[in-house]
Parts: C-alpha cells; structure tokens; sequence
C-alpha cells in the first residue's frame, strides 16, 4: 500500500472542496488529508478514491461520500482521547479518520466479509480500535458509556439503546428517515440521566441500517 506525492495532491484538493463545501473543523480537515482514501477501494477502481463521492465496496454496500465523513466527523465534536462507537464499519475509511483523530475507537459491522476486508487497511493506523461483527443497531453494551457513537447507515427510528450508551454529554450522530434511501442527519446530545437535546442537520442518504433496531433482521 503505497501514498506518493500524485495521492497527496489530490487529497489536498480534496480538502479543499470540503472547506467551500462548508466543513470548518481543522482537526477533521487535518485527517481526512492524512488518510489515503485509496486504500479503501478495490484496486481497479483506485482513480475514484478522491472524488468527493459515495462508491460501491462490494455486498451491496458502500464507502460514505467524503464530505459526509467529514460532516458527521463535525458533528461528534470530538475531544482529545474521546471514547467513540462507530456503526457499520464498511470499508473502515471513516474509522481510519476517527483513528487520525485520536479517539479511542470501537467499530461493529454486520457483513463478516466486508470487516475481514478492513481489519489489515485499519492496522496501519495503530492499534487504538477494536473492531466487533455484529448489529450495531442494537449498539454495542460491553464498552458503554461512550462520548460519541456514529451511525454511517440509515435507520428507520431512533434506536432508543444508543441513546443509553452515551455518557452524559455524550453525542450520537444518525442518519433517520421513515424511507430507506432518504434520511435526515440527526444529533442527539444526552443532557443529563433522563433529557436529550435532538438538533436536525438536513437530508442525506444512506445504505439501510439492518438489524434489530433497522429496515429487517
Ligand atoms: N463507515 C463506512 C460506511 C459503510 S456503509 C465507510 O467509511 O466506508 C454502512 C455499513 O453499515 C455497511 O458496511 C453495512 O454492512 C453496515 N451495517 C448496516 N447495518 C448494520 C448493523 N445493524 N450493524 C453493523 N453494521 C451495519
């Protein structure tokens, strides 16, 4: 796996883009231009990797847009050593972003094949992660509470679950959407034990949440 000065390049142009695009986090923008997104693509497709766009991985599944990476990144406010929950691994790109960001890291995703694929991509980023196979939907008790949990698939309703994962302060972006291909980016910031504040970020779109608390199990 190699990152030569032609990658570099068009990461930085890519940065760029996200910048006019509206991302304002430096610490978001730092990562994305120090992950080689390349990596994550199937070799044939390698010219792809650094088009502000969503592509498809295999299993019916897909690398989130670049922008939408960074924009759901942002909207963690990650803190420095910040415990974070990601759900739907995927081609571990977003994962490598949170790894560049310095958080402690817990990723689950459904498909085993897709997880295999992203395990040896993910180690050269430290060992900071722990990756889970499961349903993310159902959040992931054992290394609760976390400060943060990203959900990088659509689900139908707020998996109520997550929210009691959080600590207090804690935040859980996820997309929501009553169809499967339409959603609104949602932030839900846990007050305190019992208050949730819930903010609404706009449209997107992404591949269903499957699972128990998804589309079908
Ligand atoms: N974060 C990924 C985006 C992958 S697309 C990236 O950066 O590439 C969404 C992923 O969520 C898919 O890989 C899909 O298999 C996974 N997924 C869907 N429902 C899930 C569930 N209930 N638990 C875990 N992963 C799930």
């Amino acid at each position: 796996m190699q990152d030569n000065p032609v990658h570099v390049g068009k990461r930085n142009k890519l940065v760029n883009e996200l910048r006019n695009k509206g991302i304002v986090d430096l610490s978001v923008l730092a990562a994305i231009s120090s992950v080689p997104r390349h990596w994550f693509f199937p070799k044939d497709f390698e010219q792809f990797s650094y088009r502000d766009a969503a592509f498809p991985i295999g299993f019916e599944q897909t690398i989130s847009q670049p922008f939408t990476v960074a924009f759901q990144t942002q909207l963690l406010e990650i803190q420095p050593n910040s415990k974070i929950l990601e759900i739907g691994t995927g081609s571990g790109y977003q994962a490598a972003v949170l790894m560049k960001m310095g958080v402690e890291l817990y990723s689950i995703e459904y498909i085993k094949d897709l997880l295999n694929l992203a395990l040896p991509v993910l180690k050269k980023f430290g060992d900071n992660i722990k990756l889970i196979h499961g349903d993310g939907s159902q959040g992931v008790s054992k290394y609760a509470p976390y400060d943060g949990i990203i959900v990088t698939a659509g689900a139908p309703a707020l998996p109520e679950i997550l929210i009691s994962q959080l600590k207090i302060g804690g935040k859980l972006v996820i997309p929501i959407g009553e169809k499967e291909n339409e959603q609104q980016m949602m932030r839900f910031t846990r007050i305190s034990e019992s208050s949730v504040k819930k903010e609404s970020f706009g449209e997107c779109k992404f591949v269903p949440l499957i699972g128990k608390n998804g589309w079908n199990s």
